[in-house]
């Protein structure tokens, strides 16, 4: 029986692809072979694990030129993907560089107890399942990854099928690292495959839909493993009275239109104070009308297709929405077909409410809803009434008046006076409020800890009866 899937071509929508799940005995011995190994890993101890990661770095960039190929046809845009690329490179340095630290084992202490001393260590999970979106294919597959290996577990990674072509080329530079391809495996596959990953892993790590994430939630609830969600957003920035504008604009759009706005922590309702909001629209709107699409080659703009069809239906069903329930479109729009491809020029909308889908649903496009508010409290309530809660900006004059209003925002990151930070800040350790996400924090060094448990060994260092045994 052929079980393989067809993909498609972001830009012209012709099927020129295919990807071939493993079978279920395929799996089995695949995570079998995995946890075999992990053992080594472990024993083989940091320094060797960071030499391994750092010749996998050499083998990446060997092969840079076939791994971009692949990432710009699964993706259909080009600086985007070299981003990705380089993030990738710059995440195994900088894993290396924190790990011995992070790592180090704790000394002996003593406790409230005087005749009882306490040491920690930190034991690895055996075996990581990672399952990736397919906006940052190469990225969003990794970002896990390479602390769940620092930390010691082995880990197989199920990236999504909108979005696969990248995968053969990094496994080549998986094989040719001894050590590393007994630890590391990548497979092609869609939600069964997903699925099935899950009854064999010891840990799973999910970034993708919030439909999905729950599924995988029950998954991982009925195996008794910890699942790490990272999950949609419907990211607000609220614009106060004292904003500067030019700045404002100017990052608002970068936030809400960066790979065409198919990014968890986009932008993607724009609140702005009564007395400016004319204004706003009237900068935001010149701003966005400046971009282009990447159409028909890379060089023609910076906005490329939309990668999944499936996300340009919904985006189209959210603009339709709009239009219908009375909102005024300021440019873009239409998501239009253009060789097969779907694309959508940045979209500026205003006259919009909470009834409508794009102000509450995540669109996953180069859209930006703008709505106006009478008071600062009538801010902070619209951008808290969502069911997500992932990240959020507020633009202020003062650093003060921002932060007091960041402080009432049901969010795990808040950018002030900018968009997007988390995506630059590593160290900043966050958390998911609301249907964002579940689970400890994939940035700074609470990321790794994520794939250790503790294990508590309590020493009694004195021969003598304890106060609290029977007499
Ligand atoms: P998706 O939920 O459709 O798919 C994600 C992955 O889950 C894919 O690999 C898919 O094959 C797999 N999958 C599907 N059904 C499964 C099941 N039942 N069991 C196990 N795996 C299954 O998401 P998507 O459309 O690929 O990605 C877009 C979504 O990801 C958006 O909602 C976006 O906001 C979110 N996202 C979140 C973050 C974050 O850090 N919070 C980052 C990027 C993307």
């Amino acid at each position: 029986m052929d079980t393989s899937i067809p993909i498609r071509n972001p830009r012209n929508g012709k099927i020129d692809y295919t990807i071939t799940p493993p079978t279920e005995q395929q799996l089995t011995d695949l995570c079998g072979h995995l946890r075999q190994h992990q053992k080594q890993w472990v024993l083989g101890g940091l320094q060797q694990r960071i030499e391994v990661l750092q010749t996998w770095k050499q083998a990446i960039k060997a092969d840079q030129a076939e791994l971009l190929e692949a990432l710009i046809t699964d993706t259909g845009r080009k600086s985007e993907s070299i981003l990705e690329i380089d993030s990738l490179i710059s995440g195994i340095d900088r894993w290396c560089r924190l790990a011995p630290q992070l790592l180090a084992p704790e000394a002996e202490r003593t406790t409230a107890i005087p005749f009882i001393n306490l040491q920690h260590q930190s034991i690895a999970y055996p075996l990581v399942g990672v399952i990736s979106p397919w906006n940052f294919p190469l990225l969003l597959s990794t970002i896990d990854t390479i602390p769940a290996l620092m930390a010691g577990c082995a880990v197989i990674v199920k990236p999504s099928e909108i979005a696969p072509r990248f995968i053969q080329p990094l496994i080549k530079t998986i094989s040719t690292v001894p050590l590393l391809r007994d630890v590391l495996a990548y497979i092609e596959g869609a939600a069964e495959t997903g699925a099935n990953l899950i009854q064999k892993v010891d840990l799973i790590c999910f970034t993708g839909s919030v439909a999905t994430g729950k599924k995988v939630a029950a998954a991982a609830a009925k195996q008794f493993i910890p699942a790490f969600l990272e999950l949609g957003g419907k990211d607000a920035a609220i614009v106060l009275e004292s904003a500067n504008l030019e700045e404002a604009t100017s990052a608002i759009l970068w936030g809400s239109v960066v790979n065409n706005g198919q990014s968890c922590l986009s932008l993607e309702r724009v609140y702005v104070a009564e007395s400016i909001f004319e204004s706003f629209v009237e900068q935001l709107t010149a701003k966005a009308q400046r971009l282009k699409l990447a159409y028909p080659t890379f060089e023609d703009g910076q906005i490329g297709p939309i990668i999944s069809a499936s996300q340009a239906e919904i985006m189209a069903t959210h603009l339709e929405d709009a239009r219908y329930k009375g909102a005024k479109i300021h440019c873009g729009g239409e998501v239009e077909l253009l060789e097969g491809g779907f694309w959508c020029l940045p979209t500026v909308l205003s006259e919009v409410n909470h009834s409508m889908k794009i102000m509450s649903e995540e669109t996953f496009g180069p859209i930006m809803p703008v709505m106006a508010f009478s008071s600062v409290e009538e801010g902070i309530r619209l951008a808290n009434d969502s069911i997500y809660g992932l990240s959020a900006a507020v633009f202020a004059a003062s650093t003060e008046e921002a932060l007091a209003v960041a402080a009432d925002l049901e969010a795990g990151a808040i950018s002030i006076n900018d968009a997007g930070l988390t995506a630059f800040i590593h160290e900043g350790e966050k958390n998911s409020f609301k249907f964002s996400g579940l689970g400890g924090s994939r940035m700074g060094a609470a990321a790794l800890q994520r794939f250790r448990r503790k294990k508590a060994l309590l020493v009694k260092t004195q021969s003598m009866a304890d106060p609290w045994w029977f007499k």
